[in-house]
């Protein structure tokens, strides 16, 4: 017995060392990738629900892997995060959404164009000079601060970083959304909604899916959608993959929804098309 259990810990230490290597070898390719340009990004349509029109749409990044194919954020997002990568990353997905939707911006009839909402990791934010940053992309791209939202996460709202949310407070004087992702699966207490320069909740997809089911969740939602409303606050539902979800949240007055009912995220060329297809 003594010796088998030797030789599952030799085997447990040997799976530790090759997830190490594995985890190593990642953070290199990583640094490669953003030396290189290798990423792009995809475009998921941001929906009214009553329409299904498009009133933005959310950036997405992928890794062009030369041998791998496209490959998504969550085989590398945790890494970019440790290693700090997330930074010059994040910098390249604003400014590569932003030129995105300056071309949109040209070729669709005045005052149509969508918005573009751009995920920001934490890290980014705590890099001096950010604010500056996302002024220079819009000044580059003749972009107005109005046409671009920034995705922060549930965890940022509960957080007392004065330089953070002053930043914040700045961004959004400029025209700037802003948007609390994925609420609900932190321990945010509603409270903070009120204290925040917040414009927009995205409800994650774990709610949606068992709103249809559970009695719970629907009141959650409905009670999120009417907070939302009373403090001034517009609700994107995540995650709607199909018809009785939109059904629901239509009757609960949810204003936007996102999610492969509608379109899974769409690659640069594909957007227009989208749009001229699928619109009301
Ligand atoms: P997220 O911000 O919550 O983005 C939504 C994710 O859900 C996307 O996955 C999207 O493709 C997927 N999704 C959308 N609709 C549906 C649906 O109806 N059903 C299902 N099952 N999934 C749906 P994706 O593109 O793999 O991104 C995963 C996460 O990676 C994002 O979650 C976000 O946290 C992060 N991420 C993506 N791009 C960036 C970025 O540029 N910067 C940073 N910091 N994070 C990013
Ligand atoms: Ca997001
Ligand atoms: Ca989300
Ligand atoms: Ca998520």
């Amino acid at each position: 017995a003594k010796g088998a259990g030797k030789n599952q810990w030799r085997r447990y230490e040997a799976h530790l060392h090759a997830e190490m290597v594995e985890r190593l070898e990642l953070r290199s390719a990583l640094d490669h990738a953003v030396n290189e340009g290798h990423f792009l990004l995809h475009y998921q349509p941001i929906v009214d629900l009553p329409t299904g029109a498009a009133v933005g749409f959310e950036a997405l990044v992928r890794w062009h892997h030369p041998k791998r194919g496209i490959v998504t954020p969550d085989q590398f997002i945790e890494v970019a995060e440790e290693s700090g990568l997330i930074v010059p990353m994040g910098r390249w997905v604003l400014e590569e959404a932003l030129r995105t939707v300056a071309e949109w911006r040209r070729i669709l009839p005045p005052g149509t164009a969508p918005y573009v909402s751009v995920n920001v990791s934490v890290r980014q934010f705590r890099e001096s000079g950010f604010v500056e940053q996302v002024r220079n992309a819009l000044t580059n791209t003749g972009v107005p601060p109005q046409a671009l939202m920034l995705e922060i996460t549930e965890t940022l709202l509960v957080k007392d970083d004065e330089r953070i949310w002053g930043d914040l407070s700045v961004l959004r004087d400029m025209g700037i959304r802003i948007a609390i992702d994925d609420f609900g699966t932190g321990y945010s207490s509603l409270g903070y909604l009120r204290q925040r320069p917040i414009d927009v909740i995205k409800i994650d997809k774990a709610f949606i899916d068992d709103m249809v089911t559970g009695q719970q969740p629907m009141a959650l939602v409905s009670g999120i959608v009417s907070l939302a409303r009373s403090l001034g606050l517009v609700v994107i539902a995540e995650g709607i993959e199909d018809a009785a979800h939109r059904v629901v949240l239509v009757r609960l007055e949810c204003p936007l929804g996102q999610g492969f009912l509608f379109s899974s995220p769409l690659g640069p060329t594909e957007v227009l098309a989208w749009l001229r297809n699928s619109q009301p």
